[in-house]
């Protein structure tokens, strides 16, 4: 969130909308088939928490009913994105994109801050930078002070919320992905196509191991797999921060760089990478460049698991783990992709593994970007539910295709002290294929 301030300046932003831009908020008819599923509107049970609500307040505004106050503001940041809504909404109304579009007209009328310009407009630009960025994280770790600290609770006396922070903090692993994975990595077997392999902020630097296993799942497909280094962030943070400059010449840099590599598909592990991938046809559309190639690039896109289940033919034999599993569904995946099935197909695959399915799977771990530290309280609510949910499955193995979603429930591992492994998916299905051809496919 950028520096409070007087927004007054503001009622101009929102009246010059016009009706194009804002349809989907005039067909709203109030019907309310979306406060049940809303998140926030389950914690706070009030219908400014609520997608209805919201709509509401940005009708408000652009017709000059209400002004864009502060409080406006906040009430578009306790939104959580998850898009449920747009899944449920009969009318078609988009409300969490709504709400992106209005911190956008916000931001832009503010000056911003000095942290979030660091991170938004200079370190999501190279993934050496945010890297670099982790290192007194990863000392703080090695050295083992964070082992003391939450030995001895060093950091609740301090404050409340440096205490949640530290407590929240994942393992991080010595070295990014980047700085190990070819740039080229072949086909196994007979190359049936290449794929650009759009390796997101977090999973490089979070969880390298797991996108390692997804570069070779996509080899054992039969693709050459592409990762350019000089690929940027997808800009999906930028987005719910509701900066576009530097977000668009991101974006104008990815499009440029994988259409040059001359690939057949992009494909990415990480659902909010997808997600915003998929959408730069629409984002970049006002902007000088061309939007043609954006487009272009948005429809060679595939979640991990929406390729695999198409790729990874019958001719691939998966070898058996005997697993209780559930699959979380990250909500940049279920309500913004519409991808439920794929994941779902490719663990039925795996011999041995037993899939349940979570209650109320649609439903967000509250984990959203930053959300579970600008809005902690309500975030620990709502992964309580999910942790209630999770538990009534039985399943060991909690499998997820998102980073933040993998960060979230491997807290809840921490907080609510579950037996789980909490795990993405390419890393079982990688386990599984090898575990085959480890015995020589003999199984
Ligand atoms: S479901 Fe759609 S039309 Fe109904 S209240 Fe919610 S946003 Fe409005
Ligand atoms: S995007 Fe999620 S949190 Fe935001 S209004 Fe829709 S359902 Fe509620």
């Amino acid at each position: 969130m950028g520096a409070a301030q007087d927004l007054s300046i503001l009622k101009d932003a929102f009246s010059t909308l016009d009706v194009r831009e804002y349809g989907d908020v005039l067909q709203c008819m109030r019907c309310g088939f979306c406060l049940p599923t809303c998140p926030t509107y389950r914690t706070d049970g009030v219908e400014t928490q609520s997608p209805r609500g919201r709509v509401a307040m940005i009708k408000a505004v652009v017709d000059g009913r209400m002004d864009p106050t502060e409080e406006f503001s906040e009430h578009m940041y306790h939104c959580l994105d998850c898009r449920n809504c747009h899944t449920v909404c009969p009318a078609g109304v988009k409300a969490g994109e709504r709400v992106l579009e209005a911190r956008h007209r916000i931001e832009e009328h503010r000056p911003q801050g000095v942290v979030k310009r660091l991170l938004l407009e200079y370190a999501v630009r190279d993934q050496r930078r945010l890297s670099r960025l982790l290192a007194p994280a990863r000392l703080y770790q090695r050295a083992g002070v964070q082992a003391l600290v939450r030995k001895y609770d060093l950091l609740k006396a301090v404050s409340a919320g440096l205490s949640h922070l530290e407590a929240i903090m994942p393992e991080i692993p010595p070295r990014p992905l980047t700085e190990s994975i070819p740039e080229e990595i072949p086909a196994d077997g007979k190359e049936k196509g290449r794929v650009g392999f759009f390796l997101g902020c977090a999973m490089n630097l979070l969880y390298p191991e797991a996108s390692r296993a997804t570069a070779w799942l996509l080899s054992r497909a039969g693709y050459t797999v592409v990762t350019p280094k000089a690929q940027q962030c997808c800009g999906a943070p930028n987005i719910e921060e509701g900066e576009r400059r530097v977000y668009g010449e991101m974006a104008e840099n990815n499009v440029d760089l994988f259409l040059g590599k001359r690939v057949d598909f992009v494909v990415t592990d990480c659902a909010a990478c997808g997600n915003e991938l998929k959408s730069y046809g629409k984002h970049l559309g006002g902007r000088k460049r061309n939007s043609r190639y954006a487009g272009a690039f948005s429809e060679k896109v595939r979640d991990v698991s929406e390729f695999l289940s198409r790729a990874l033919g019958p001719e691939v034999p998966f070898g058996p783990l005997e697993e209780d599993a559930c699959f979380h569904d990250p909500c940049h995946l279920c309500h913004a992709q519409g991808i439920t099935t794929p994941p779902r197909e490719l663990l039925r695959r795996v011999p041995g593994l037993r899939l349940s399915e979570v209650p109320d799977a649609g439903q967000c771990c509250g984990s959203a970007g930053v959300y579970n530290i600008t809005h902690a309280d309500r975030s620990m609510k709502i992964l309580a539910a999910k942790v209630e949910a999770i538990g009534k499955t039985g399943a060991h193995a909690v499998v997820s295709s998102n980073p933040g979603c993998l960060l979230q429930l491997e807290y809840a591992k921490r907080r609510f002290r579950t037996d789980w492994e909490v795990v993405h998916i390419s890393t079982i299905l990688r386990r599984s294929l090898a575990r085959r051809e480890d015995k020589g496919g003999s199984e």
